[in-house]
């Protein structure tokens, strides 16, 4: 039987547009969507047990610790939702978790399709990430200089406030990109050996980004074909 599913993982520092083009393609390929960060942003404000175990690592830069992120994505691989296929980002973070995503795969007879690496320079992943506006739920994004509201401060759909989120505060993004160079890197190596990596420049505006990727995942779907 040929693998038809597209099982894929959106890599890449923080702030790199892995969520925006990650929304985009759960539109286009109509597959689940998995982004841990925003997982666990809704555990934190249901005030569930992950939520509560999650939100002093968050709050610091710091990463969530791998068992407690590895059992919420291998929940959403068994539930049978992801059966055609999935979206990961921000996870795997680190080396185990990736072995743990491995491990999961197999069991399930399932193995990654690709690893889209969005790469941007720290530079300006502190500018972005510093221009960051968010909607009081949580559900829009915004950005001062390349995407302002029509009203300065308001959100354009739900009218409530924007506020900066705690981890985008500029002592906290470094953090954020400190663990990032230490413990998630690594998995350009990892995934390079697998032959899995492939790398967009997600330093050019979201419409060439998602242009890059959309060519990308074509060559991917035709070499699944029947
Ligand atoms: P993000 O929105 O992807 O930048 O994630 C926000 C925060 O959630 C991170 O700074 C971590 O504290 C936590 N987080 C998200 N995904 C993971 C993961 N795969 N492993 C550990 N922590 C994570």
């Amino acid at each position: 039987m040929p693998n038809r599913n597209l099982n894929l993982i959106l890599l890449g520092p923080p702030g790199s547009g892995k969520g925006t083009q990650g929304e985009r393609l759960q539109e286009d390929l109509e597959l689940p969507y998995y982004a841990t960060g925003d997982i666990l942003r809704a555990a934190v404000k249901d005030a569930t047990e992950v939520g509560l175990a999650a939100r002093e690592y968050m709050d610091r830069g710091d990463l969530v610790p791998d068992d407690v992120i590895i059992g919420l994505i291998a929940e959403r691989l068994e539930s049978g939702e992801a059966d055609r296929g999935f979206i990961l980002d921000g996870f795997p973070r680190t080396v185990p978790q990736a072995e743990a995503l491995d491990a999961k795969l197999s069991e399930i007879g399932r193995q990654l399709t690709a690893v889209i690496l969005i790469d941007a320079s720290d530079e300006e992943i502190v500018r972005r990430l510093s221009g960051r506006r968010v909607s009081s739920n949580g559900g829009y994004v915004y950005h001062v200089e390349f995407n302002p509201p029509k009203v300065e401060g308001i959100c354009d759909v739900d009218d409530s406030e924007l506020i900066v989120r705690d981890d985008d505060k500029p002592e906290v993004v470094r953090h954020r990109l400190e663990q990032y160079h230490e413990k998630t890197a690594p998995l350009v190596d990892y995934y390079s050996r697998q032959a899995l990596l492939n790398r967009v420049d997600g330093s050019r505006d979201p419409d060439q980004v998602g242009e890059a990727v959309r060519s990308l995942i074509s060559t991917f779907s035709l070499e699944e074909g029947p």
